[in-house]
C-alpha cells in the first residue's frame, strides 16, 4: 500500500473509532474490511467523492428498546433489545436475531455490517441487518422464553415487513423461537406474510434451511480444496461450537469421507481421535437442549475426551471450522494450529478470528476463509425462503440444495477472483471484501446522496 493510502487508511480507521468509542468488535470488523478495500477505494473517484466507505460504516438505522416479561416465579425482568438497519441499498435488510448475555449494540453493529457485505456476495437482492438482546435463554423454562419472544416481537413487529427488514435466527435463536417470534408477529398485523425466516416447514419455512449454513460451510472447503486440488475425503476437521452450524457441517463432511475430531461447547471440547461417527452427529441434531447437554450425549454414544475448559485448537487437524462465536480464536489458537500444520481455516461463525489470529495464518500461508464468505448459505437460504413465500410456492430439497452449492461456488468463485496470488497465495479476506464492497458501494452511489 502507498504512503498516501496507507495514512489515508489510517484516518479513516480513527475517524471511525472516534465516533464509536468503546465498540471494540465494531471498530474490528470495519478496520478488516477497509484494510482490504482502501487502495480500490481510492482508486474510484466517484465512491470517493460520494463518500461512500463513510457513508456504509454508520448504520442507516438502530433502534433500541426495553423487552419487560414476567418470569415462572412471577417477577418481572427487564432486558434490552436492538435492531440495528444497517444497508437497505441492495434490499430489504436481511439477518438474524441473537439472544445472549453478550449482545451488546457493539456486537450487533459488527454482525450487521457483516451482513451487509456477507448478502451482497449470495448476489440475491438482500441488504443488512441484525438484532438480538442481551436476554439469556440458558436455564429458562419453555413459557418464558415464549413470552420472552413475545414480549420482544411486541417492539419489533413495528419496524420488520417482507419488504422493510426480514429477521432469522442466530445464536439460541432456532426454529423454535422464530416460531413464537413468527405467531406473535402475524396476530399482531393480522397478516401471514414472510417477514421472518427460518420458519417451520409447516408454515412457510423451507426445505434446507436449518442445514444451510453448515452445509454451505462445507460445500465452500471443498471449492477452497478443489483449487489446491484437494479433496475433503480422509482429512482431520476440528470444529468449534454444538450448535445448528457446527453440527450440520460436522454432519456434512462426515457424510463426505472427512473425520471430525472436535465439537465444544464454552465449557470444553470433546475430542475424538478417530472421528465422530455421523450416527452419533445425526442424533445429536436431532435432540434438542444446551450445546452441553448435546455433547454430552455424543460422548455416551461414542466415547472420546472430554477436555475440560480447552477449546479445539491445540488438537491436531488438516482444517479448522470456527463455529461459534466472535474472536473464539486469537493468537496463542492460531500459533498453536500453524504448529500443527493445519491448512484451512473456514468461518462457520461471525468474526471468529482475532486480528492478531487472521495475520498470523497469512504469515503462515494457511489459507483462511472469512465468515462474510463461508458461512453465507444460511442468509443464502433465507433469500431463497423469501422467494418462495412472495411466490406463493414450495421448492424441493434437491432443488434448494442445488441452488445452495450453487452459491457457495460462486461466492468462491467471486473471492478467487479479487484474493490475488503472491506466492500463490490466495487471500480470501481480500477477495470477499472487494467483491462484496463493490456490489454495495454501486448500488450506494447509483442511488444518490441519502
Ligand atoms: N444469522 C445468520 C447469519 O449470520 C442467518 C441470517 C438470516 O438467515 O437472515 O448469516
Amino acid at each position: 500500500m502507498s504512503d498516501n493510502n496507507a495514512t489515508g487508511l489510517r484516518d479513516f480507521i480513527d475517524w471511525v473509532q472516534q465516533r464509536n468509542p468503546h465498540e471494540p468488535e465494531f471498530n474490528q470488523a470495519v478496520r478488516e474490511l477497509a484494510s482490504d478495500i482502501y487502495p480500490m477505494y481510492t482508486e474510484h473517484q466517484g465512491w470517493r467523492a460520494a463518500k461512500v466507505l463513510e457513508r456504509l460504516s454508520e448504520a442507516d438505522r438502530i433502534i433500541t428498546f426495553r423487552v419487560c416479561w414476567e418470569d415462572d416465579h412471577g417477577e418481572v425482568q427487564v432486558n434490552r433489545g436492538w435492531r440495528v438497519q444497517h444497508c437497505g441499498a441492495i434490499g430489504p435488510y436481511k439477518g438474524g436475531v441473537r439472544f445472549h448475555r453478550t449482545v451488546t449494540v457493539s456486537v450487533l453493529k459488527f454482525l450487521a455490517f457483516e451482513q451487509t457485505f456477507k448478502n451482497a456476495l449470495t448476489g440475491l437482492p438482500i441488504g443488512g441487518g441484525k438484532g438480538g438482546s442481551d436476554f439469556d435463554p440458558s436455564g429458562r423454562s419453555e413459557r418464558e422464553i415464549m413470552r420472552f419472544c413475545q414480549a420482544f416481537m411486541d417492539e419489533l413487529y413495528r419496524h420488520i415487513g417482507e419488504n422493510t427488514d426480514v429477521p432469522a435466527g442466530d445464536i439460541n435463536v432456532g426454529r423454535r423461537e422464530i416460531g413464537y417470534l413468527f405467531g406473535h408477529y402475524r396476530r399482531l398485523v393480522n397478516t401471514f406474510s414472510g417477514a421472518l425466516t427460518g420458519k417451520d416447514i409447516e408454515f412457510g419455512g423451507s426445505h434446507v434451511r436449518m442445514e444451510a449454513t453448515g452445509y454451505g460451510l462445507i460445500y465452500f472447503l471443498r471449492c477452497m480444496l478443489a483449487q489446491r486440488e484437494q479433496e475433503l475425503d480422509g482429512l482431520s476437521i476440528a470444529i468449534s461450537g454444538a450448535g445448528n452450524v457446527a453440527l450440520h457441517a460436522a454432519q456434512k463432511a462426515t457424510h463426505l469421507g472427512a473425520k471430525v475430531v472436535t465439537l465444544s461447547s464454552s465449557q470444553g471440547t470433546l475430542f475424538s481421535k478417530q472421528g465422530i461417527p455421523c450416527e452419533a452427529i445425526d442424533r445429536a441434531i436431532e435432540q434438542s437442549g444446551s450445546t452441553t447437554d448435546v455433547l454430552k450425549t455424543i460422548q455416551s454414544d461414542c466415547g472420546g475426551d472430554w477436555l475440560k475448559d480447552e477449546k479445539p485448537w491445540g488438537q491436531r487437524c488438516d482444517v479448522a471450522l470456527p463455529c461459534a462465536t466472535q474472536n473464539e480464536i486469537d493468537a496463542d489458537d492460531a500459533q498453536a494450529l500453524a504448529d500443527s500444520h493445519c491448512q484451512i481455516v473456514a468461518e462457520g461463525a461471525n468474526m471468529p478470528c482475532t486480528e492478531d489470529a487472521t495475520r498470523l495464518f497469512k504469515e503462515n500461508k494457511i489459507l483462511h476463509a472469512p465468515g462474510k464468505a463461508s458461512n453465507a448459505g444460511g442468509v443464502a437460504l433465507s433469500g431463497l425462503e423469501m422467494a418462495q413465500n412472495a411466490s406463493f410456492s414450495r421448492w424441493d430439497q434437491e432443488q434448494l440444495n442445488d441452488k445452495l452449492l450453487e452459491i457457495m461456488q460462486d461466492i468462491h468463485a467471486q473471492c478467487i477472483q479479487h484474493a490475488g496470488d503472491e506466492d500463490s497465495y490466495k487471500d480470501y479476506h481480500r477477495g470477499a471484501n472487494i467483491a462484496a464492497f463493490q456490489r454495495v458501494a454501486n448500488a450506494v452511489m447509483a442511488q444518490g446522496v441519502g
